[in-house]
């Protein structure tokens, strides 16, 4: 009853609507389905790790709309968009039938965290965890703070974010379990490269990467 009272008036105050057209919709889901089927899938990547290494990454989609702009949203502090990305992101890729034991969110450095108030990648690790039934984990710590990677091209990427992450946890935790990295863009995989770099010497059962979108 009171779960009802509280839904009829979260559903008063603020009616479900598409995250991207702002259409009324039925359900509490984050997309119409006009724009859910305007989401055209990718193929999974091999990121190139070591010479025999490799990190698998799946994306819901390129970098272009309807998900671009809930990727955006973050730098308007929108953090709701940011679960709704995780909502989709669950749906659309293979996380909800494989083995996830802990997710991993790219972390921030804390100067943009402060600025921001929260991190995206970890909301949606958040999210994703509690819908596996896994946990999520921040097992890594940005060293030091590196400039917008937009603004760099793909050697300066990569020098930019070398080395950028150090472990915290317990290292004993992670052998064995199946890891997954998040983030919500990929763009030229450095930063999940480095990331993973920081894992797989762990030993964990498998370390696989999840984004919302991938430049192509
Ligand atoms: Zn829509």
């Amino acid at each position: 009853m009171v779960k009802y009272v509280v839904d009829l008036v979260r559903s008063l105050l603020s009616p479900p609507h598409c995250a991207y057209c702002y259409i009324s919709i039925d359900e509490r889901q984050p997309l119409c389905t006009a724009c859910l089927q305007c989401i055209q899938p990718i193929v999974t990547y091999n990121l190139a790790l070591t010479r025999k290494d490799t990190l698998m990454v799946e994306a819901v989609s390129a970098y272009q709309e309807p998900l671009r702009s809930l990727i955006l949203a973050k730098n308007y502090g929108n953090k709701v968009a940011s679960r709704q990305l995780a909502h989709v992101m669950w749906y659309q890729t293979s996380l909800s039938y494989r083995a996830c034991d802990i997710f991993v969110p790219i972390p921030l450095h804390w100067r943009r965290y402060a600025w921001r108030g929260f991190n995206q990648a970890e909301v949606i690790a958040s999210d994703l965890a509690h819908a596996a039934g896994a946990q999520c984990l921040s097992l890594l710590q940005r060293q030091r703070a590196t400039m917008f990677q937009a603004h760099l091209n793909i050697e300066e990427r990569a020098t930019n974010v070398k080395e950028v992450f150090m472990f915290k946890g317990d290292a004993k935790s992670i052998t064995g379990k199946h890891l997954v990295l998040v983030d919500d863009l990929m763009t030229t995989g450095a930063t999940l490269r480095e990331a993973a770099k920081i894992l797989l010497p762990l030993q964990p059962a498998s370390l696989r990467a999840v984004v919302a979108c991938r430049v192509i």
